[in-house]
């Protein structure tokens, strides 16, 4: 078929349409194109490679910012490749197809005893998106990242291959592509090793602190727990500001399961057959972002802070409240109204904790409204180039887009990240300038070198990407 055959023929199944992240700030319009099969995306990619208007793969759109979009070009949804090709219980390996979620996936390999090693906060991602962002779960520190737990991938890139990638094929390409946020081809599918699920529940040790210092210092101890986050109440004022509701938990064996917590009303999403169920309820179109003020936010922090035990130990949780508490409410995120929310997610080096301390004084002294922050550790750093997590602390915290004066206090601490070492999650973002991002990921050469070698046209762009200067000739 020639190019313009093939650019017609795929002109007649794309659609325009405005898209976003998660946090529904800066859309853009874009020709999206839902690949049936591979051979799909190798004309896509082909034919887009002559129209010059960049082409980004999009899984299911819940990073927050602008990474799975670009504006004036094309977008291929994967979510219509989410076939599980292939368990392997004896190895513990599962093969997939890009779009299969994050939930598709436990959902079966619950049926052999196995599950994900590594799971972001909603269940769902899909395989492609978790790889693209070396997503990171409650249990960094002891497991790493999502990209330590990849074992090969399917890439196809601009320039027309296939290439089967693994630590072992191509080393460099591999890892530029864990955590390269789409920039390096076309994911079509990865294996992945699995590890036990003993049981579907977990036990948690649950502690209040009363303020920001007890919260660090508990946090700070040796961790022996293999999942571990604190919510943060940074809407308290004076010396609460920063206290916390800390949860550590390890998985629970199948017999250590008590009568009492089967019985419990939520005990019925235990089972990973329920993974993949709607919830109960959706926040409707056009909420008023008016309900959702620093006064009612406190408010209910404080309601919620009170109401969780000072000490608890031995929580028996079932999985999918602990791991995605967030899914229970369909889209959420309507919940900030039209103009958004932004995530901002930034890490601090171990060792640096005076510049931690002074990232949560300047949300204090500027009086940023964050809504919601968890805070975790990170264990060693792993992957690729532009991978996010590196080793020490790190904090989420979702933040009306529209808050006067926002933008100026992230740049502000942008500055005291990357002063640091640190860096802000690009899966997250929709707002960093190019500036800082050279002393964030100062490896970025090996991600430029792989993207010379797969890309030389800089067919693969995205809003992000074009943003931050990562895109290359056709930056
Ligand atoms: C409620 C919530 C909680 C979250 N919690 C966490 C958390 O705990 N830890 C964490 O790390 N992240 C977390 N995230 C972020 C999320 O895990 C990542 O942004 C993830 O990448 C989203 O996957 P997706 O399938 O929605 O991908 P998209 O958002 O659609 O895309 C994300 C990136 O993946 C690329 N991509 C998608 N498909 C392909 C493909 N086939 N080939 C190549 N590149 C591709 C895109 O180009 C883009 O750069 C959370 C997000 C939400 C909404």
């Amino acid at each position: 078929m020639s190019a313009t055959e093939l650019i017609a023929r795929r002109s007649t199944t794309a659609a325009e349409r405005s898209l976003c992240g998660w946090g529904r700030t800066a859309s853009s319009r874009c020709r999206v194109f839902r690949p049936r099969g591979a051979q799909d995306v190798v004309e896509a990619l082909a034919s887009e490679a002559r129209t010059r208007n960049g082409v980004i793969a999009r899984g299911a759109g819940r990073s927050y910012g602008d990474a799975a979009q670009n504006g004036g070009g094309c977008v291929l949804d994967m979510t219509g490749l989410d076939r599980i090709v292939s368990i392997d219980p004896a190895r513990r390996l599962i093969t997939a197809q890009a779009g299969a979620t994050v939930a598709q996936l436990m959902a079966r390999l619950a049926a052999h005893g196995l599950t994900l090693p590594v799971v972001p906060g909603t269940r769902h991602v899909t395989l492609a998106g978790a790889i693209a962002s070396d997503i990171h779960g409650k249990n960094h520190h002891r497991d790493g990242g999502f990209a330590r737990h990849v074992a090969s991938i399917t890439l196809c890139t601009p320039t027309g291959e296939t290439l089967e990638l693994s630590p072992e094929t191509d080393a460099d390409l591999f890892y530029a592509t864990l955590g390269g946020m789409g920039l390096t081809g076309v994911v079509l599918e990865a294996t992945l090793h699995a590890c036990e699920l003993p049981s579907p529940w977990v036990a948690a040790d649950v502690d209040r602190t009363d303020g920001l210092a007890q919260t660090l210092e508990l946090m700070s101890g040796e961790e022996h727990h293999r999942y571990s986050v604190a919510w943060l109440d940074l809407l308290a004022e004076g010396s609460s500001m920063g206290r916390a509701i800390v949860s550590r938990a390890d998985p629970l064996a199948a017999d250590g399961v008590t009568p009492r917590a089967r019985g419990r009303r939520d005990a019925g999403s235990a089972y990973p057959g329920t993974l993949s169920r709607r919830p109960a309820f959706d926040v409707p179109r056009g909420f008023p972002a008016a309900l959702l003020r620093p006064a009612s936010v406190r408010a209910f922090n404080a309601l919620y802070w009170r109401l969780t035990p000072r000490r608890e130990r031995g929580r028996q949780l079932a999985l999918a409240p602990y791991f995605f508490p967030l899914d229970a409410l369909g889209e959420w995120n309507r919940l900030y109204g039209p103009a958004g929310l932004i995530q901002y997610q930034f890490v601090i080096p171990s060792g640096q904790e005076v510049t931690l301390e002074r990232c949560f004084e300047l949300i204090r002294v500027r009086r940023l409204p964050v809504y919601l922050a968890v805070f975790k550790r990170f264990g060693a750093a792993f992957g690729g180039p532009l991978s996010f997590p590196l080793e020490g602390w790190t904090l989420a915290v979702d933040l009306p887009a529209a808050a006067p004066g926002l933008h100026a206090a992230l740049d502000e601490l942008d500055e005291v990240v990357a002063g640091c070492g640190g860096r802000v999650y690009l899966s997250k973002d929709s707002r960093l300038r190019r500036e800082p991002l050279g002393a964030m990921y100062p490896q970025i050469d090996r991600f430029h070198a792989q993207r010379a070698r797969v890309d030389p046209q800089g067919v693969l762009r995205s809003d992000l990407g074009s943003r931050l200067g990562l895109c290359g000739a056709a930056a």
